[in-house]
């Protein structure tokens, strides 16, 4: 394998977790990679020859973006609802039957052609890792393929089965839990890394979101959880007694919960293009930073309450709309949205890390909040090749 410089970066951020600056950043710097890894980073003038040579022009380059939370695999779009709740109708949890309905009539290759089209969308954004859940399937067979899908695109698969009880076991949600510890969890454990639940009134409550963590641990599969997105609940509490890698939404929370994540190092992830889709409360990033929480940022992209996968829109989100910094916000939707995977090889541009990265149409990072909604991803490498 060829080695390859990227010389003339105006600000490389490294997130070089010795460094005095958040971001490791290193101005006037060049990045060696050879074999997929990054081999070598420092000024520019010191930088050894390599076989291929990239000029970045002055401007930005940035870890790739680990995008630590999506639900790419589904059929149909739900804009009329969208549409509705901008004029005024309340959003449910109960609106994801919809989309199961149409994500179990839909082929294999129907899935996998939209997923692939998503995971596209990502990478032209600077998204190098992402995770994708199962959830609109909730059928042993329909769970499973989800994840077989999935797989073709990532290693960081979930299954969520427990996402929402789907409409046949509407009366014995009690029967539909033991479907997903069960034959469901057996049937999805091979294609899965991580296990998940919607712990949330409307979906399932914290004895049943922890009997499916508990079984999933049990198949070898780690956790993570959705919880006190639409208002206060046991979800967080939960996650941090259970020592979860990570905690998502947490936009509803008590001081005790504050104190959990504190305490337990669970990531809380923060993912505010649900609020922007379903014009709630965002999640108070200030408050949880100031706290010594471990804060990540995802697009959480679903048909229904973020259609999004923008990684840079939810960087100006949380700039703009939680009170984090242009740093914080880069930091969270690279570094630690790795530590929320659980994964060590990504998330950063230092020596023997994957040599995933993003070159910026900016000298900057802070331009991804400065200048909202405008395409600054001149290109993505993933294992030192441009994707
Ligand atoms: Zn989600």
């Amino acid at each position: 394998m060829t080695s390859l410089a990227v010389g003339n970066i105006g600000e490389l951020v490294t997130n070089d977790p010795t460094a005095d600056d958040l971001l490791g950043i290193v101005q006037g710097a060049a990045l060696v990679v050879d074999g997929g890894r990054v081999a070598w980073t420092g000024l520019a003038a010191d930088a050894p020859a390599a076989d291929e040579y990239v000029d970045a022009g002055g401007r930005a380059v940035l870890p790739g973006f680990v995008d630590s939370h999506s639900h790419l695999v589904f059929a149909g779009d739900r804009a009329a609802e969208f549409a509705a709740r901008m004029a005024g109708t309340a959003y449910a949890a109960g609106g994801i039957r919809t989309t199961v309905a149409l994500t179990r009539q839909a082929t294999d290759e129907q899935l996998t052609a939209s997923v692939a089209g998503l995971v596209h969308e990502m990478r032209r954004q600077g998204t190098t890792t992402v995770e994708i859940k199962s959830g609109y399937g909730l059928t042993v067979h329909d769970e499973a393929r989800s994840l077989a899908v999935a797989r073709q695109f990532t290693d960081e698969t979930t299954f969520l089965g427990a996402h929402v009880v789907p409409e046949e076991y509407a009366d014995d949600p009690a029967a539909y839990v033991d479907l997903v510890t069960g034959p469901m969890l057996e049937a999805a454990a091979p294609h899965a890394r991580w296990v998940d639940a919607f712990c949330e009134r409307g979906a399932f409550d914290a004895d049943q979101a922890r009997a499916v963590l508990t079984a999933g641990d049990a198949s070898g599969l780690r956790g993570r959880l959705h919880a006190n997105q639409l208002g206060p609940g046991p979800g967080v509490q939960l996650a941090a007694e259970l020592g979860l890698a990570a905690v998502d939404h947490c936009t509803h929370l008590d001081d005790a919960d504050v104190t959990a994540l504190r305490d337990s190092g669970t990531v809380a992830t923060l993912l505010p293009g649900v609020e922007f889709s379903t014009r709630q409360p965002y999640p108070d990033g200030r408050r949880l930073l100031d706290a010594g929480v471990t804060v990540a940022l995802a697009t959480d992209c679903n048909p229904g309450s973020s259609y999004t996968s923008s990684m840079p829109l939810c960087i100006a989100l949380a700039v703009r709309e939680m009170r984090m910094t242009p740093a914080e916000a880069v930091h969270a939707a690279t570094y630690v949205g790795a530590r929320a995977l659980d994964l060590d090889d990504v998330g950063a541009l230092t020596p023997g890390k994957r040599a995933d990265f993003l070159l910026l149409d900016a000298p900057t990072h802070v331009h991804l909040a400065y200048r909202p909604g405008v395409p600054l991803v001149a290109g993505t490498w993933i294992g030192g090749r441009p994707v």
